[in-house]
């Protein structure tokens, strides 16, 4: 008989546990995407840019095996219902998603499906293990990511994660159906076009993915442990909006890490440190699955009394890359420019926005929701409040990043600092990371005009440091 297999955020064909599961029940097959216009935390403009290409290299998948992805927009409820009448389908499959109000939107659809006499099939495949099957020993859920991990390491040590599952060879495809063209659903933008730095960089779908992986086992995989905190160096991977979109899965990746690791390709410490960072990804998700508030309110309730400070024009300054602190601007134009920053970058332009401007974290998630290819709302609200002092886990409030020691420290040769701050790429490398350190003359040799072609510092890193230090310990006496 007939079943519709729903993609969301699973655009892939292999390691989908819900289309293995179809194909292997003898359906004949619809594959559907439908742009809900109500769905919970809409894609920000990066992310809907990946979307789209994503989009088409899945259609051209699914053409190639002789199928088609039926596109549609409107309500997944009407989408789905429709296209029941039209395929006669009694089976939906899915994978599935974890946030709160996509949980809670996913389990009305499947009652409301069921009562037409629908059944609905949900599989995993979004995260390494489920976020109920660890927990503390008195089972409630973790707070620190360490005993998480553990568990989660022994869970899969115990049981392992099964192997990832093949492309389907052969799926009995339903009729062609009417389908919106992917042009019409206004997922690119248009002018200005602010994606075109994004196109060398990215190719989305599930052959970019695998590109991509091969990629960085070559280059970047052996010394990924140390060399993944330096944002010239080739040691991370990129595979974050790929993980994101579902178009490669952390089980594959998991089990190209034991076979790089089985190769030499990757030492064991390097391979043990980039499982973690994947367990970080289920980390994420898992504090949001057991709290609620999390992509929205600070974890620890003191926090909550915080007097962020609003500046419009300090906040655009920062979203520009005008901060007059070369790493900042450096990732904030690295961010606009590619759609992605990296990671040791993202902790110095968070720690700078919530700790030296005091501008509220969750005006950085906005920005970061809408510029990022791999935007995450879990990832992101994690990152932020671990960054903020006021996460799960998180670091201390007091730690201040210093955005010119990290400069120093993780690109001592100014390579990514000159790559995004062209305009001041002249300055010996001792004066990058802060330029209005500079003698007169240096600037001049340089061309550096402080002020009129780089920005001075926006604020004085001392004394914005004890600024945020001192609102933080008024918070700590009055809580
Ligand atoms: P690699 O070092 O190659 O790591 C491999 C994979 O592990 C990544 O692809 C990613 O899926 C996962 N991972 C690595 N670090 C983290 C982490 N700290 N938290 C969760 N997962 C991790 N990541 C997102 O995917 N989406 C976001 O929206 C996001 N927002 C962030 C906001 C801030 C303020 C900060 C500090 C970090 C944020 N991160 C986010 C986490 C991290 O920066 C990115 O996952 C990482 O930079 C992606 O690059 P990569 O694939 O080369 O990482």
């Amino acid at each position: 008989d007939a079943a519709l297999l729903l993609f969301r955020d699973d655009l892939r064909l292999s390691d989908h546990p819900a289309l293995t599961a179809a194909v292997q029940a003898g359906h004949r097959l619809t594959c559907a995407f439908i742009l809900d216009p109500d769905a919970p935390y809409p894609p920000g403009g990066a992310r809907k840019w990946w979307l789209h290409h994503a989009l088409a290299a899945l259609s051209e998948q699914v053409a190639d095996l002789g199928g088609q992805l039926v596109l549609r927009h409107g309500t997944s409820f009407d989408e789905l219902t429709r296209l029941r009448d039209e395929t006669g389908a009694k089976h939906i499959y899915w994978s599935r998603r974890y946030t709160p109000d996509e949980v809670a939107a996913d389990t009305t659809l499947k009652a409301d499906l069921t009562a037409q006499g629908c059944t609905v099939h949900s599989h995993p495949g979004r995260y390494l293990l489920e976020p109920w099957r660890v927990t503390t020993k008195s089972g409630t859920p973790f707070k620190v990511f360490s005993p998480f991990w553990r568990a989660c390491r022994e869970d899969i040590r115990a049981t392992g994660l099964g192997d990832p599952l093949p492309t389907p060879k052969k799926i009995n495809f339903g009729a062609h159906l009417p389908s919106v063209p992917l042009d019409e659903v206004d997922l690119l933008p248009t002018a200005p076009n602010w994606a075109k730095g994004f196109e060398p960089l990215w190719q989305p779908g599930e052959a970019g993915a695998w590109a991509r992986l091969d990629a960085f086992l070559e280059e970047g995989a052996q010394g990924y442990a140390k060399g993944r905190d330096f944002p010239a160096e080739p040691h991370t991977s990129r595979l974050s909006p790929y993980l994101q979109s579902g178009n490669i899965s952390p089980r594959q990746v998991w089990a190209a890490l034991d076979r790089a690791e089985h190769l030499g390709q990757m030492s064991g410490r390097d391979a043990e440190k980039f499982r973690a960072e994947l367990g970080w990804r289920d980390f994420a998700a898992y504090l949001l699955f057991h709290n609620r508030d999390f992509e929205d309110c600070e974890f620890q309730p003191k926090f909550r009394d915080f007097p962020w400070r609003y500046d419009k024009d300090d906040l655009t300054a920062w979203q520009k890359g005008q901060t007059g602190y070369p790493i900042v601007d450096a990732g904030m134009r690295e961010l606009w420019q590619t759609g992605y920053m990296h990671n040791r970058v993202r902790m110095v332009v968070a720690s700078f926005l919530v700790k030296h401007l005091r501008i509220d974290w969750r005006a950085g998630r906005d920005w970061f929701w809408d510029t990022l290819v791999d935007g995450d709302l879990a990832s992101n609200a994690a990152s932020w409040q671990w960054v903020a002092g006021c996460g799960a886990d998180a670091a201390p409030y007091f730690r201040v990043f210093n955005p010119m020691t990290q400069a120093e420290k993780f690109d001592p040769n100014g390579d990514y600092i000159r790559k995004y701050v062209p305009e001041i790429a002249g300055l010996p490398d001792k004066y990058l990371a802060a330029p209005w350190t500079a003698p007169d003359d240096v600037l001049e040799d340089a061309g550096v005009v402080l002020g009129d072609t780089y920005p001075a510092p926006m604020v004085d890193h001392a004394t914005a440091r004890k600024a945020a230090l001192d609102a933080f310990e008024g918070l700590s006496a009055g809580a």
